[in-house]
């Protein structure tokens, strides 16, 4: 459908300054141009105060979920970008069963190596736009969007400090990140109710809202501790959850070949030091068309920086300062390496052969630039 909108540098009222901004701006490599089209296009201007943002909003032609098929927007200047809102959000009505869910795999940026990634016109605006607006001082407060996971229609509540894309913008009904609304969001795509699923984590919020939706979801944990996975079971207890919480080895799974449709891994690879072996397993135990989503530590270049491993002698030897993250009842974990996009070829090597980096983009779901993740699945 096609969208109206109004370039802010193209009708400044100075004709001098608009003819000297229009020069200025370059035209992307795909030829679109910031123009008064009525089409959405990229805009090239890294000046935030002259961007034609509404380029962005949404950056694609998606038609208005209320179906006048138009966006209230009209307004020109970044700092009321966040207040941009569908007019159905605006009265504020969350019993619309017509808005249908996130529909994932049409919200996708999919690459499948580094050269498909460099200087993709779509992906860099996005980095522009999501930059500049969570830079901005209260950049993101108060903007509205639907969650993916709880359906709510919910708003940004104003946060100290430049909001964490990825780990931050929690729904302030469910309380999911951006990350595990992505994420959960995706499995979600990919799986039937009736699918058997492993995730590599149990004592977690992801764990316990999986399990309400999908009874042949497992879960386990890297926990030898007793003690330990006790604790861990009262806190998926206190989420909704429920079970014993179930010891498992990545690199040594107990399932058998061929026997699930999908391995969920959020966060975890990043902490196994022979990631690899991994990676073999995940294979071995999914069926062929099964699928495997991970998320870690993405640096978006090359390679992959190994910031630990563990000598012949099981030792950790430490390469760049030690990193640990959190695990859920107080543990720091170490993290020993941060992936870059030579990822996809050790899972290809381990026996996915189709293996892609994806970043959701869907602002109204309140998804931005960053999360990214790892999409693979087993052929034949
Ligand atoms: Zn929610």
């Amino acid at each position: 459908m096609a969208m109206r909108f109004r370039c802010t540098a193209a009708t400044t009222r100075n004709s001098g300054a608009r003819a000297t901004r229009r020069k200025r701006m370059p035209v992307a490599e795909n030829g679109a141009r910031c123009c008064r089209g009525s089409e959405p296009r990229m805009c090239w201007s890294i000046r935030p105060k002259s961007r034609c943002w509404q380029a962005f909003w949404p950056p694609t032609a998606t038609p208005c979920r209320c179906g006048t098929g138009r966006w209230k927007h009209g307004r020109r200047r970044l700092d009321r970008l966040a207040t941009a809102r569908c007019c159905n959000v605006v009265r504020g009505d969350n019993d619309d069963s017509d808005w249908p869910p996130l529909r994932m795999n049409q919200a996708l940026l999919r690459f499948d190596d580094l050269a498909a990634r460099k200087d993709d016109p779509a992906l860099f605006a996005r980095w522009l736009f999501s930059g500049s607006l969570a830079e901005r001082p209260h950049g993101l407060d108060g903007m509205q969007f639907r969650c993916s996971l709880c359906m709510a229609v919910t708003r940004m509540a104003r946060r100290e400090g430049v909001e964490d894309l990825r780990e931050g913008m929690p729904c302030a009904t469910c309380g999911m990140s951006a990350r595990l609304r992505s994420c959960l969001a995706m499995l979600g795509t990919l799986v039937e109710p009736s699918d058997r699923i492993y995730i590599t984590e149990q004592g977690t919020p992801a764990f316990a809202w999986l399990q309400a939706r999908y009874p042949h979801v497992r879960g386990s944990e890297f926990e030898p501790d007793a003690d330990r996975r006790a604790a861990l079971a009262a806190y998926l207890e206190s989420l909704g959850g429920h079970g014993p919480i179930e010891f498992q080895d990545v690199t040594r799974l107990d399932m058998a070949d061929d026997s699930l449709h999908a391995v969920a891994c959020f966060d975890v690879l990043e902490h196994v030091p022979d990631y690899r072996a991994a990676l073999r397993e995940f294979a071995r135990v999914l069926r062929a068309g099964g699928h495997l989503l991970a998320t870690f530590p993405f640096t978006d270049g090359p390679d992959t920086v190994v910031r630990a491993s563990l000598s012949p002698q099981g030792e950790v030897v430490h390469h760049m300062e030690p990193e640990y993250h959190g695990d859920p009842v107080g543990g720091a974990v170490l993290c020993f390496q941060h992936f870059g996009w030579d990822v996809l070829a050790a899972v290809r090597e381990a026996g996915l052969a189709h293996a892609e980096m994806v970043m959701p983009w869907s602002p109204e779901h309140g998804l931005l630039y960053g999360n990214w993740m790892l999409l693979a699945r087993k052929t034949g």
